[in-house]
């Protein structure tokens, strides 16, 4: 249980000061704690004696208010103090994780889910949270309360207070024990938890796909299932969590019995006053307080551990694409020469590239081509460093691709992906997206180049038109131009489109590479395609088979051999010429 709060420790000397304070003004009000309990044992005694007058009633009630009065302001302030300072904790977490996010790799999101990321950024920086706050106080309070009421009853008879704290080892050993069982049962509930976020993120946004195959109500049972799992989990928690009070309550139940057993005997022997009694058993009430709050502390600690622990799993994955300290910030631009002997996937048996060797200069333009799954993709990938770990070089403008700052590398790629993504933005803000401060002409010339200023001057708002999630509102032909319109405005050294021409027509394509061809003018352009003729004008195209390469030239070149190449483009013309009716 010390663990969490040692592993924590470089938090509470950041926040020393709120903490020593909170802390302070929790000790004190222990100890006017201690005043009511005795100011009632005195005036029993002062009543049994028959010596109470007003005068002195009042002074003893007066003495009662003061500390009241004491108790309730300090108590105000502690609790901003501390529980303050916790809330701070949950948000330095947060930020350092997220921006763990944001430096990972995409081989982390493809081992990690979005929605047990989700999971973790929330519902365990919460228990975090409860154990730098409510855990903090729990253990404070029960130890100064506890340690101060059990003094003043030691003060009254020390052998009544050993009698009546007789049973206390047992009520240490149980909520241990407890508190072991809670660890492993709030973990799993937590894993729960993190899968039904997984289950609900994945559903929403499949959700044309579940509706398309009539998939709903299965989607609707297995959402139960996993909720009724959730549930199940929490359920065993509560159970544990439900055995704190109880034991807690017949413990300090025995040990009132003890003190009026006990006690009566000493007051009849003429040892103890009434008085003291009085006092003896209501310090004794004041016991259960830190009884409970023992209790809690195990029950908060314990799911603060849990929860950090799974937090800290996640923050200690290593960052697989680095930088050298060293590292070239400035843009990289230059010739590409692309040496791959060999790339395997992480956690994959058999590489997905094999010898692929090609210079690009600048200005010239790249085609890969070659079936689905051939590699293009993974080709790209390498170059805009989403990947490492591959045997040869990739070398841009003279240095290793990775001597680059990866700021510097990739502010040079304008790379559109296959799976092209918008912001809940305007049009104009995603198409800006790179650099918020480019000009609305900008934005336009952009837009202009990739074909889709028409289109948007036909939205309701123009380029103000806000996208919905996902950009669902627009047609895949149009968030594929807005993509290119994202990379263009950048002026990239290297534009990078993959199958970023797949939605739109023949014609719109062939329309975009000529604003391509006219505005990029000494810039490189690397294109991977299904269609030929959106490569067919590069100056170097390659065919690529299972990773490798078996074919290299250009589209004379490449027409004049048998091969994939000559195939594919005559299979394709023939298409397109039965699709116009030839
Ligand atoms: P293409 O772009 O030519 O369709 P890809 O480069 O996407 O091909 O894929 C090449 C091969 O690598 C395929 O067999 C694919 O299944 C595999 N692959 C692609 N991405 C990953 C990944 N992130 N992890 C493991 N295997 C992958």
């Amino acid at each position: 249980m010390v663990k969490i709060f040692l592993d924590l420790k470089w938090f509470f000397k950041q926040e020393q000061k709120a903490y020593g304070l909170g802390i302070g003004l929790l000790v004190f009000v222990a100890m006017l704690q201690l005043i009511p309990p005795r100011v009632i044992g005195v005036i029993v005694d002062l009543i049994q004696n028959d010596i109470l007058n007003l005068r002195i009633l009042f002074k003893w009630l007066g003495i009662l208010a003061a500390a009241a009065i004491g108790m309730y302001a300090l108590r105000y302030y502690w609790r901003i103090m501390i529980f303050g300072s916790a809330v701070k904790l949950t948000r330095q977490m947060r930020n350092r994780l997220y921006s763990h996010f944001t430096r990972m790799s995409q081989a982390f999101y493809q081992r990690r889910r979005i929605g047990d990321l989700m999971a973790h950024a929330t519902n365990d920086l919460q228990a975090i949270q409860q154990t730098a706050g409510a855990g903090v106080l729990t253990l404070v309070d029960s130890l100064t309360t506890g340690g101060t009421v059990i003094i003043a009853m030691a003060f009254i008879s020390w052998k009544l207070t050993l009698i009546c704290l007789i049973p206390m080892p047992i009520m240490a050993y149980l909520t241990s024990y407890y508190g072991s069982l809670l660890h492993k049962s709030f973990h799993k509930a937590q894993e729960a938890f993190s899968d039904l976020n997984d289950k609900t993120q994945e559903s929403i946004n499949g959700i044309k796909v579940i509706k398309t195959f009539g998939q709903e109500q299965e989607d609707i049972e297995s959402f139960k299932k996993q909720s009724e799992d959730v549930v199940k989990k929490n359920m065993t928690v509560a159970r544990i969590d439900a055995l704190f009070d109880p034991t807690i309550s017949i413990i300090v139940g025995i040990s009132f019995f003890l003190s009026i057993a006990y006690g009566s005997k000493y007051v009849l022997a003429g040892d103890l006053t009434i008085g003291e009694l009085v006092s003896f058993s209501t310090y004794l009430g004041l016991l259960i307080w830190p009884m409970l709050a023992f209790g809690w502390l195990f029950n908060i600690v314990e799911r603060g551990r849990a929860s950090y622990d799974r937090v800290m799993v996640l923050l200690d994955e290593k960052v697989d694409i680095t930088e050298k300290e060293t590292a070239i910030h400035a843009k990289a631009e230059g010739a590409i020469q692309f040496n791959v002997m060999e790339f395997t996937y992480p956690n994959e048996d058999s590489p997905v590239l094999k010898n692929i060797h090609f210079t690009l200069l600048p200005g010239q333009t790249l085609g890969v081509v070659g079936k689905t799954g051939s590699g293009k993709t993974t080709l790209l990938k390498l170059l805009i460093r989403e990947f490492d770990g591959y045997t040869g070089e990739i070398i841009f403008g003279g240095h290793n691709i990775e001597e680059y700052t990866l700021e510097g590398l990739r502010r040079s790629i304008g790379y559109v992906p296959q799976d092209h993504f918008l912001f809940s933005a305007t049009v104009a803000d995603n198409i800006a997206f790179a650099d918020p401060e480019v000009s609305y002409s900008d934005i336009m010339e952009a837009a202009k180049s990739a074909y889709i200023h028409k289109d948007i001057l036909q939205f309701t708002d123009g380029y103000e038109t806000v996208v919905g999630e996902r950009g669902v509102s627009l047609s895949g032909g149009q968030k594929q131009r807005i993509s290119i319109a994202r990379a263009l405005i950048m002026h990239p050294e290297i534009l990078v489109l993959d199958d970023s021409l797949s939605a739109v027509d023949a014609k719109t394509e062939e329309i975009i590479l000529k604003n391509l061809k006219e505005n990029r003018e000494g810039k490189t352009t690397i294109i991977t395609a299904h269609r030929l003729s959106a490569i067919q004008h590069a100056n170097l195209i390659l065919v690529l088979d299972e990773g490798e390469m078996i074919q290299q030239g250009t589209h004379e070149e490449l027409m004049q051999k048998d091969g994939w190449y000559q195939t594919m483009y005559l299979q394709q013309q023939l298409e397109e010429l039965v699709e116009h009716g030839g």
